[in-house]
């Protein structure tokens, strides 16, 4: 089982779709769940019980989240050197990594960095003077003998051309990436779809750029001889190789991966702590390996491409943030990514047949904090 844990609810930085968007939705809030919105600000159960409860698990994975989790060097380096975990990942805003000796950085599996593309717009989005110190922190671990996956995390909406930054994100002068992952900033906050143009931009720039991009890896493939590590694009195409019918969700949330809160309760995701109707149990009296299962509503079980896109999103799903037709237009994008990815499916059994490439290149870490379906 994968587990986020949630070190802290505080973070040192004030994005624009994050902190930006909170304060615009100050006033909603959500009449049909209880919340708690007094959670500890630090993790406020000892790393003893979470030693007792991976243990259950010989499988345990951690993730360390938060808020920022790198604002808890110390709990991190303890849970590290006490619990018994099979791997420990860490999704950081990367301001911090240099505070985090290599023999800890070192023995991480995986560090998923957020970064939304270039200087010019991961500035805009997450503040002046960001990118700068994330990439001097990224080299800097890589100089001191980091040696796992890198992955960048974007956060996309309206002001990304997705087909420029991602390209940009896997060739560039400062820090090529190999793995690239994005989430869009869709159906998270209930205000913001009426003063955003979601609708024109999804149409008009996402959507063909999503289908531009899908070329160009395929391009790659044939030219190099080398499957990139896009994560959306890797677990679709594998799904479709292999096919596989998809019933649950890709990012596993409430079923194979969970977030344990700050005060030890575990909810589906990490976007849903405090949310107390989904208090699934707790790390003192709760196995691993028994937390609580959660489906989706019908909004996806009864799509027609539920069996490839396995329904995007638990939150979004349950907390219904956008209205149903505000949310077809995410889901349109679903569809075209589903789409041009399946017309590229006998090209690439092509190259595989031919040893170009092979089906092993499509495989990935499952459930590692990239949700596939942006
Ligand atoms: S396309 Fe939309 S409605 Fe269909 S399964 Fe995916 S998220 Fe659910
Ligand atoms: S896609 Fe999954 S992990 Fe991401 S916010 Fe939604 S439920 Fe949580």
């Amino acid at each position: 089982m994968f587990f986020h844990i949630i070190l802290t609810t505080e973070c040192n930085l004030q994005c624009r779709y994050c902190f930006g968007e909170a304060l615009e939705d100050v006033d909603a809030d959500f009449p049909d769940f209880k919340i708690d919105y007094c959670l500890p600000k630090r993790m406020s159960y000892d790393v003893d019980s979470l030693d007792r409860f991976c243990r259950q698990d010989p499988d345990c994975v951690l993730i360390f989240y938060g808020g920022e989790p790198l604002l808890c060097v110390d709990v991190i380096k303890q849970i590290m050197d006490n619990v018994k975990a099979k791997h420990s990942l860490i999704q950081t805003n990367g301001l911090l990594l240099d505070r985090l000796e290599p023999e800890y950085v070192n023995r991480l599996h995986a560090i998923l960095i957020s970064i939304d593309g270039d200087k010019a717009l991961t500035d805009f989005y997450r503040g002046k003077g960001t990118f700068r110190k994330v990439i001097n922190n990224l080299k800097l671990i890589r100089r001191n003998g980091f040696k796992g996956e890198l992955i960048a995390r974007m956060t996309v909406m309206e002001q990304t051309d997705i087909y420029k930054q991602v390209k940009w994100l896997l060739n560039n002068d400062e820090l090529s990436f190999s793995s690239v992952h994005w989430q869009l900033n869709a159906g998270f906050w209930k205000n913001d779809f009426s003063r955003r143009d979601f609708k024109k931009w999804s149409q008009e720039n996402y959507n063909p750029g999503i289908s531009r991009l899908v070329k160009f890896w395929v391009d790659h493939m044939e030219n190099e001889g080398k499957v990139s590590k896009l994560y959306p694009f890797l677990g679709i195409a594998q799904s479709l190789l292999l096919d596989e019918k998809q019933t649950v969700l890709r990012c596993g949330a409430g079923w194979m991966n969970y977030a344990i809160q700050t005060d030890g309760y575990i909810v589906p995701c990490p976007t849903m702590w405090g949310i107390k109707n989904y208090y699934l149990g707790h790390i003192s009296y709760t196995s691993p390996l028994k937390v609580k299962k959660i489906s989706l509503s019908e909004l996806c079980t009864k799509c027609d491409i539920f069996k490839i896109c396995g329904g995007r999103c638990l939150y979004a799903n349950i907390t219904k943030r956008w209205s149903p037709k505000a949310y077809g237009l995410v889901c349109n994008t679903v569809r075209n990514l589903v789409t041009t990815i399946s017309e590229e499916i006998p090209r690439i059994r092509k190259l595989i047949k031919v040893g170009k490439i092979g089906l092993k290149d499509f495989e990935f870490m499952k459930f590692n904090g990239c949700e596939i379906i942006p």
